[in-house]
């Protein structure tokens, strides 16, 4: 099911030089990853006074998106890493940033109000302005191989510093500023609104968008 969406999004919003990079493999890989990935990372803190507190309690309504956010993104440096120590295929490399790019559209599809779309969008702006992802003149996207993997580092670091301090307004602010419509990502629904996706698929990726999102 996820096969048949992944390769028109990637035919209408990839350029075709990356676009054999997308895959159903890396894709689901990385979806396993992104639910271990939520295990890491800071979750009970203690704040600057010494209260004892968790990081669900001082996000509040900002902790959702955060954290799916990171459990992508520490998902994508974790899939790096294993690639690096020879654990995991190197082929692996470039087609999981590129289905990640094309996943991504898959999920903002769906709308930015719940977590999964706010932190899939945070995460392609955030990498976006860091020219990791780029827009070309003919409206259709690749990946800068030689800055996805900083990119990606910042904003693990960036998420993973907001977390362990409890920082609410800094979530707040990064969530305000980078999980919006902006104007690439308009670009590339704009192309998906127009690619006819079989009717009969998009009851299935509602639910599981919903599904997905309880976690
Ligand atoms: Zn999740």
């Amino acid at each position: 099911r996820f096969k048949n969406i992944l390769k028109p999004i990637a035919n209408a919003c990839i350029r075709e030089e990356q676009k054999e990079y997308v895959d159903f493999e890396p894709y689901y890989t990385h979806i396993v990853c992104h639910e271990c990935c939520h295990g890491i990372g800071p979750h009970s803190i203690t704040l600057p006074g010494g209260k004892k507190s968790t990081v669900r309690m001082e996000l509040q309504e900002c902790h959702s998106a955060l954290e799916e956010a990171k459990a992508d993104i520490v998902g994508l440096w974790a899939l790096n890493f294993l690639i690096n120590k020879g654990l995991l295929p190197k082929s692996l490399s470039k087609s999981m940033y590129v289905s990640f790019l094309a996943g991504c559209f898959r999920s903002i599809r769906f709308g930015l109000e719940e977590a999964h779309g706010k932190g899939q969008a945070l995460q392609f702006n955030w990498l976006y302005d860091k020219g990791a992802f780029i827009l070309h003149s003919d409206g259709k996207f690749s990946i800068d191989f030689t800055k996805v993997e900083e990119a990606v580092e910042s904003l693990g670091r960036e998420i993973m510093t907001i977390q362990a301090k409890g920082d609410k307004p800094a979530a707040q602010s990064l969530l305000q500023s980078r999980a919006t419509l902006t104007q690439p990502l308009r670009v590339a629904l704009e192309k998906i609104e127009h690619m006819q996706v079989p009717v009969d698929i998009a009851p299935i990726f509602g639910t599981a968008s919903k599904l997905l999102a309880n976690n």
